[in-house]
């Protein structure tokens, strides 16, 4: 086991995000990409996204070296942004309590599509404990894939804690259950709202590991 949860919507909101990851690409690109064009880019990772808007905009898909450049712009932007007296990102307090409840039990992942470090910065304004591992966005990995890196080497049963069909998906493709966290993503799994306390976490995260065979 390790129970997994996604970020952005699930633990939190930093609700200019996108934003920022588009003026992070104006700055190194010399014109930011459009919200239409983020429209269109498949996948949920920021490696996904950035190689897609780099081949809309280039003709060519995405390197490392650019990778890390988007990563280090974007980190910028959000420092900016979300400095103490800035911006305010809103914290999910008893979904976050029940995550380090659960996290004093058994292995607790963080899998998401921010770039590495900018997951790293995201906890820690949440205050998530360091300690919880991080399995940001790597280059040419999807969620589903990152996922399966989390589980490596661990037996189940594994959950998946999202809030977004793409949070779903993955789930279904690295052979997991899936606990969804608002109204999002409607189906047969257990979903809890935004504001849930501790204790309807931990109860939604025991019945579904229960359930699993
Ligand atoms: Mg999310």
């Amino acid at each position: 086991m390790p129970i997994c949860f996604d970020l952005d919507g699930t633990l939190g909101h930093f609700s200019s995000g996108f934003v920022l990851l588009r003026e992070a690409l104006g700055d190194l690109w010399g014109g930011a990409p459009t919200a239409e064009d983020l429209g269109r880019c498949g996948g949920s990772t920021d490696w996904e996204i950035v190689d897609a808007l780099h081949r809309m905009r280039f003709g060519r898909p995405l390197d490392e070296p650019g990778y890390a450049a988007y990563e280090g712009a974007c980190i910028a932007r959000f420092e900016a942004a979300f400095r103490p007296g800035g911006q305010e990102a809103v914290a999910f307090q008893g979904i976050l309590a029940g995550l380090h409840r659960l996290a004093g039990r058994g292995p607790v992942w963080l899998v998401s599509g921010n770039a590495p470090r900018l997951l790293d910065f995201k906890a820690q304004v949440l205050g998530i404990d360091p300690a919880i591992p991080r399995l940001g966005s790597l280059p040419h990995h999807d969620r589903a894939t990152l996922l399966k890196l989390a589980l490596r080497g661990c037996g189940g049963p594994h959950l998946y804690v999202g809030d977004r069909p793409h949070d779903l998906a993955a789930a279904q493709a690295a052979g997991m259950p899936f606990l969804g966290i608002g109204p999002a993503v409607p189906g047969g799994h257990r979903i809890l709202a935004q504001d849930a306390a501790a204790d309807h976490l931990v109860a939604a995260v025991e019945a579904t590991l229960q359930a699993t065979p």
